[in-house]
């Protein structure tokens, strides 16, 4: 702005840079707390104090890097150990951040396919932990338990998405693992009709890959197994899925 050919505006901001130093309020102190946190946070406040250009492909990589501190300290906690959202998305269903910072980041698959607002909603809801499985319920209610309570047994087991999809021994989650074999198959090898469900604790990188699947089915799967454990019924007529959904590739992304 300091560049510009109006005379009033580089004066006026001339007056701001100069007030800097002794207002917190003016624009200039604003931007150069904004910088906080930045690699090139020295570099840049240097640049708008003596009124040269910083380059921007530059900032806009290094205000990606910020914004994905968030997830590096998501990175080092277990979900299965710890009750933490961030972790829970980061394990189990963020994409991979590209190594290059200045590449646009990716929406997850199944916003770019034609699915049903009931399977959209679902999937959303599963994926950020906006659903009422015990895990999460238990914030609110007042046994405050996340035990399942659609498995019969003696051993207790914290009812979390990983259990509802994989773990989880209700017949009617047994049943909808069955119609969706084809899913699991080529990542458990101890899935079958006989034990539509696993028995042994898997890694959170198997998890990932599972959910990350190309299959666009394994959508409708997720969609009918949050309606069974959130609303207590298969409402699968309200999940019918266009030709995107039966298979055509995704569209690309924007
Ligand atoms: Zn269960």
């Amino acid at each position: 702005m300091l560049n510009t050919k109006s005379d009033t505006l580089r004066r006026v901001v001339q007056a701001d840079l100069n007030l800097q130093p002794r207002s917190s309020a003016c624009w200039t102190a604003q931007l150069l707390s904004a910088f906080q946190g930045l690699r090139g946070c020295e570099l840049y406040v240097r640049a708008v104090q003596t009124g040269h250009a910083i380059t921007m492909q530059e900032f806009t990589a290094d205000l990606k890097h910020r914004m994905r501190g968030v997830w590096r300290d998501a990175e080092l906690v277990d979900p299965n150990t710890h009750n933490n959202k961030l972790a829970t998305y980061h394990s189990w269903f963020a994409i991979p951040f590209s190594r290059n910072e200045r590449m646009p980041i990716n929406v997850p698959r199944y916003l770019h396919l034609d699915l049903s607002k009931h399977v959209m909603c679902n999937i959303s809801r599963f994926r950020l932990r906006a659903h009422t499985l015990k895990v999460e319920a238990a914030a609110w209610l007042e046994d405050g338990t996340c035990v399942c309570d659609q498995c019969h047994g003696e051993d207790e087991h914290v009812q979390n998405k990983v259990h509802a999809l994989l773990f989880c021994q209700d017949h009617r989650v047994c049943e909808l693992r069955k119609h969706f074999s084809f899913s699991f198959t080529p990542f458990f090898e101890v899935f079958s009709a006989a034990q539509p469900f696993l028995l042994q604790q898997v890694n959170n990188q198997l998890v990932h890959d599972f959910l990350s699947q190309q299959n666009n089915r394994l959508f409708h799967f997720v969609s009918e197994l949050m309606d069974l454990f959130v609303t207590g019924r298969d409402q699968s007529a309200a999940d019918q899925p266009n030709n995107l959904a039966e298979g055509h590739p995704p569209l690309k992304p924007l």
